[in-house]
């Protein structure tokens, strides 16, 4: 039996979610850490762009606020924000493939988003939006997904499923890594992960912080060992010469900054990969 595990939060308030707050804490802590980063504006997806991963009268839906977003609500700016999360992967994606390097967008990659159903705060997927994006601009390009949140990406396999979508290589963690006597096991296991990969030409790593032992909804791996993964994930993807767009996705931990800490080390991990 497959246990899914999910992102559901118990909220205070109906629609709430930590990690909308994040993305501008995690970019403040990013410059004020390393203010050489070079920061680009998210290039926005459009509709068509959408489509390719969503069912379109679910797009619309969404769009036209017939439908709730993953926030259970038809909030308009929270639709309005939707075209630049799922841009801001598509645009670090971009620029990975230019500089063949790695590059962070500050938003997660929504891997509860199905391919007519909202989720768990995730509304349109951003990863399978982006994949199929830089396959429709590059036919015959060879698209991973790496999913190292605690989560499974039922949303991402749903999608794949859908749309008989072989091209495309998705791992996601939380279909067997969970518990903490499964920490090592998982470390070592990452080798065998990036060899699948190995042949596309960019990975989508989805570096979540809810694996982090002492979060809410996740708890296996401790801060050095969430390392150790970016680590080996950054290092082992430039050795093969793939290109790496990542996100933050989940992390649920009081105060955030012990969440924005861990996306901290993760921004640390690759900036010292590079620099190797
Ligand atoms: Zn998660």
């Amino acid at each position: 039996m497959r246990v899914v595990y999910s992102d559901r939060v118990n909220a205070p308030v109906q629609g709430y979610s930590p990690s909308a707050a994040k993305p501008a804490l995690v970019m403040a802590a990013w410059q004020s850490r390393w203010p050489e980063l070079i920061v680009r504006p998210p290039v926005p997806v459009n509709r068509s762009d959408l489509i390719r991963a969503h069912d379109a009268d679910f797009v619309d839906g969404i769009l036209d606020l017939r439908i709730a977003n993953g926030f259970g609500t038809k909030n308009r700016d929270v639709v309005d924000s939707l075209i630049y999360t799922s841009g801001a992967l598509l645009t670090a994606a971009t620029w990975a493939l230019i500089a063949k390097a790695a590059v962070a967008a500050p938003v997660s990659g929504f891997h509860h988003a199905s391919w007519d159903e909202a989720a768990d705060f995730c509304t349109f997927n951003g990863l399978m939006v982006t994949a199929l994006a830089l396959q429709a601009k590059h036919p015959g390009m060879r698209v991973g997904i790496l999913d190292y949140d605690y989560h499974y990406g039922n949303g991402t396999v749903d999608i794949l499923e859908q749309l008989k979508c072989a091209d495309v290589v998705h791992l996601t963690a939380g279909e067997q890594w969970h518990l903490e006597a499964q920490a090592q096991d998982f470390l070592a296991n990452i080798d065998e992960d990036l060899k699948r990969l190995s042949a596309c030409d960019i990975v989508l790593y989805q570096a979540g912080a809810d694996p982090h032992l002492d979060d809410p909804l996740g708890g296996f791996l401790t801060t050095d060992q969430l390392a150790y993964r970016d680590e080996c994930v950054f290092d082992g993807l430039r050795t093969l010469g793939v290109a790496v767009a990542w996100v933050l996705a989940g992390g649920y931990q009081q105060p955030i900054d012990k969440v924005v800490d861990i996306h901290v080390n993760t921004m640390a991990a690759a900036i010292r990969s590079s620099r190797r």
